[in-house]
C-alpha cells in the first residue's frame, strides 16, 4: 500500500511570526491525532526558504515532516540568490517541491534543470515532489497526457529504479494552481492513471505501483476526499488552503481512499 502525502506549499506567503503561529495552530489540532494519522500518510509543510529555519524550529517533535519549495542542484558556488541542498539539509528538510508550475512558467525553468535537481535531491535524500502539468491551451487542444508525459520524462532522465521509488510525483494543472477551479476527479485520475502507466513502461510494475503520484490545484476541505477516493491519487499538493490551521487540518484528515 502506498502511503498518502499531504503536503502544504506555502509559497511566498508569511513573516516568520506568522509562520510560527500557523504551525502552532496546526500542531494544535493535529499533534493529538499523529499516531493514527502516521499510519498511512505523511504531512509535510514547505514554506519560503528564509522561513525554514523557524518553521523547522517550531515543528520540532512533530510527524509533520519539512519541506523546500525549490533548491539548486549544486552544493555551493556561485549562484546568486539560491539555496543548496547541502543548506537546507541541517535543518531537517525532507522533501523539496521541484518544477512546481510558478518556477516553470514565471521563472523559465527548464526540464533539464529541474532533472538535474531531481539527482541532486536523491543525492542528499531528500525526497523530491517531481510536478507536472499542462496549461489550460494544452488541456483544450488535447494534449493534457502528452504534456504531462514528456515533463515526466525528462524530469527523470537518467533515473534508475530503485532510485525512482524514492520520488513523489505531483500532477497540478496550472489551470487549477489558485483559480479555486480544480481537476474533477475523473480528470485528475485519467492523467494519474497515465502516469502510472508511463512509470510502469519506464520503471517496471512493482516500482510504478509503489510511488505516489499527488494531486494539486485548488484542493480544499470540500473536494479533497472525492479526489483522494481515485485509484491512482495518493494525496494532495495544497496551496490556498495550507495558509489557514483549519482548512489544511481538515485536508491533512481526509479519510478518503
Ligand atoms: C500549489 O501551489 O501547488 C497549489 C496547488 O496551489 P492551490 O492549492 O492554491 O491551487
Amino acid at each position: 500500500m502506498r502511503r498518502k502525502l499531504i503536503a502544504g506549499n506555502w509559497k511566498t506567503n508569511l513573516t516568520a511570526n506568522e509562520a510560527r503561529a500557523l504551525v502552532a495552530a496546526i500542531r494544535v489540532e493535529l499533534d493529538c491525532d499523529a499516531a493514527a494519522l502516521a499510519r498511512d500518510r505523511d504531512l509535510m509543510i514547505a514554506p519560503a526558504p528564509v522561513l525554514i529555519p523557524a518553521v523547522s524550529q517550531a515543528l520540532a517533535g512533530s510527524s509533520i515532516a519539512l519541506g523546500a519549495q525549490n533548491m539548486h542542484y549544486q552544493d555551493k558556488g556561485a549562484f546568486t540568490g539560491e539555496v543548496s541542498p547541502l543548506m537546507l539539509k541541517p535543518f531537517g528538510v525532507a522533501y523539496v517541491i521541484l518544477g512546481h508550475s510558478e518556477r516553470r512558467h514565471l521563472f523559465r525553468e527548464p526540464n533539464d534543470s529541474i532533472n538535474q535537481k531531481v539527482h541532486a535531491a536523491l543525492r542528499h535524500r531528500i525526497e523530491p515532489i517531481l510536478c507536472v502539468g499542462e496549461t489550460e491551451d494544452e488541456r483544450d487542444r488535447g494534449r493534457s497526457v502528452e504534456v504531462v508525459l514528456d515533463q515526466l520524462q525528462q524530469g527523470f532522465e537518467g533515473i534508475e529504479p530503485q532510485d525512482a521509488k524514492r520520488v513523489s510525483l505531483a500532477y497540478e494543472p496550472v489551470w487549477a494552481i489558485g483559480t479555486g477551479r480544480n481537476a474533477t476527479p475523473d480528470q485528475a485520475q485519467e492523467v494519474h492513471g497515465a502516469i502510472r502507466a508511463a512509470l510502469s513502461g519506464r520503471f517496471g510494475a512493482a516500482t510504478a505501483l509503489a510511488m505516489r503520484v499527488i494531486y494539486g490545484g485548488s484542493v480544499t476541505p470540500d473536494n479533497v476526499d472525492s479526489l483522494l477516493t481515485r485509484p491512482d491519487i495518493d494525496g494532495a499538493l495544497v496551496g490556498g488552503a495550507s495558509l489557514k490551521a483549519e482548512s489544511f487540518v481538515r485536508i491533512a484528515r481526509s479519510q478518503a481512499g
